[in-house]
């Protein structure tokens, strides 16, 4: 086998489309970057960061995401070879690896760069929508900036949540930023290969009826509460119960709803025992009198995390109860709850009441809006290609994963993405 004698450069290469901007897309595209590869990155939402913009804190070590994201937003302003469309969606992929022609479907934002985040459209705005950043927990107008820290940080408008003819917002703006009569436009773009880094979404909580979630309010899920725990949240960092306000005093947190079971996601979804106790210790350090109760099935917290896990058990006010959860009732005339499960190491049926229940529901792969070509597995998650292709993917949307292993995986692809390149460039 023959050795290059000098690296090569990606400098004159074909690009490589990145489609997904959470933190395994952002990796990715910083990765090829880099070391000289042209990346677009095409993100589907009004701005960069994906879930890990609206956690609270990250486990293990209980620092704000914001902090990462910030040092990778960094990397990516000072690189010029990185583009990003936002709003941006791959419809289509022809052609073999390092030879790809792929179309991008590209919604108008009606907000130009010369937006100087005065929020004027917004306060002339009338129309209100649920806000996507918060889970529908807040709302915004239709004239919103997606997030405090959004990338990039420019107002968009929804119109389907705009009133018929409305301009107001148009009108408002003094820098004449906004154009309402922007259309979706297509693209065509030429690249060597392609990563999908689309990520997950929750399971549907609603879907597993016996634990009440919809139908009771006190029962929420675990991307809602990082949601009630962060500062920018919609109770400002304070985790409230939804019926009454009322600070949650005991609360039980329900392992696997949804996850290791052949009714709803066969699988386990990795991250969900690692969440819920560093959510035990949010709702710990808020209410310093708070007892928690974490049913679970097994608890699968891997390699470091076995350590948060075991500081986190020693409180005694954290009791771990080995059971899955049969039912969560409501006693109608406080909004309480009443979570009935077997004690396994006990051998005992018990139902104990408390003030808030979060499901841990797990991770389903965003693979739905991808364009043909990538291979799935049995659960819609992508497979990982064999020998040379062109079409990779790195991420949750891959396997679910903590962010440390989004990482490593959306480092693994870029990696792959740069053979790809190097091969298309010396073949011409
Ligand atoms: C409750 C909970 C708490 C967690 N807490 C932690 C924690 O504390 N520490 C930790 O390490 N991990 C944590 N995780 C795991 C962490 O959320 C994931 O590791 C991380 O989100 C993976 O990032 P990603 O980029 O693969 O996916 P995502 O964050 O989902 O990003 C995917 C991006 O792709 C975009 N996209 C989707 N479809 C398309 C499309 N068709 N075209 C273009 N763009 C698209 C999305 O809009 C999004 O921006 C937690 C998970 C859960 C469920």
């Amino acid at each position: 086998m023959s050795v290059p004698s000098a690296l090569p450069t990606f400098r004159n290469g074909k690009p490589v489309l990145v489609i997904g901007g959470g933190i395994a897309g952002l990796t990715t595209a910083l990765e090829a970057a880099e070391v000289g590869c042209q990346v677009i990155l095409a993100e589907k939402s009004p701005a960069l960061g994906g879930r890990v913009a609206r956690m609270h804190q990250y486990f293990p070590k209980l620092c704000p995401p914001t902090c990462g994201l910030e040092i990778n937003l960094r990397r990516l302003r000072e690189n010029p070879r990185i583009t990003v469309l936002t709003l941006a969606e791959a419809e289509e992929i022809r052609g073999v690896p390092g030879n790809y022609e792929v179309t991008l479907r590209l919604s108008p934002r009606f907000v130009s760069e010369t937006c100087t985040l005065c929020g004027d459209c917004a306060q002339a705005c009338a129309a209100e929508k649920p806000d996507e950043f918060n889970y529908g927990l807040s709302k915004t107008k239709a004239a919103y900036l997606p997030s405090g820290n959004a990338y990039p940080a420019r107002y968009v408008i929804d119109r389907a949540a705009c009133p018929e003819g409305c301009k107001a917002c148009q009108e408002a703006c003094a820098y004449g930023s906004i154009d309402l009569s922007q259309k979706v436009e297509r693209k065509t773009i030429q690249v060597a290969a392609v990563v999908a880094a689309t990520g997950w979404a929750p399971y549907d909580a609603t879907k597993i009826d016996y634990l009440g979630f919809g139908k009771y309010p006190n029962v929420v899920t675990n991307v809602i509460l990082e949601r009630l725990a962060a500062l920018d949240g919609p109770t400002a960092g304070r985790i409230l119960r939804p019926s009454d306000g009322k600070e949650p005093q005991t609360v039980a947190f329900v392992q696997c709803a949804g996850s290791r079971d052949d009714n709803h996601l066969p699988y386990c979804s990795a991250v969900c025992c690692a969440a819920s106790i560093k959510q035990a210790t949010y709702i710990r350090k808020l209410y310093t009198q708070a007892q928690i109760t974490i049913f679970y099935i097994d608890v699968r917290t891997l390699g470091r995390l076995e350590d948060f896990y075991a500081s986190v058990a020693a409180d005694p006010k954290i009791a771990f109860v080995k059971g899955k959860v049969g039912a969560v009732e409501q006693d109608p005339g406080n909004h309480d709850l009443l979570v009935t499960a077997e004690d396994i190491l006990s051998g005992k049926k018990k139902t104990q009441r408390f003030d808030l229940v979060v499901l841990a529901t797990g991770i389903v792969p965003q693979t739905d809006g991808l364009p043909a070509g990538f291979a799935l597995d049995e659960f819609k998650f992508l497979s990982v290609p064999e020998g040379r292709a062109g079409l990779y993917s790195a991420g949750c949307v891959h396997r679910p994963e903590e962010v440390s292993a989004a990482v490593q995986d959306a480092t693994g692809a870029a990696l792959k993405a740069l053979q790809c390149v190097s091969r298309s460039s010396q073949h011409g």
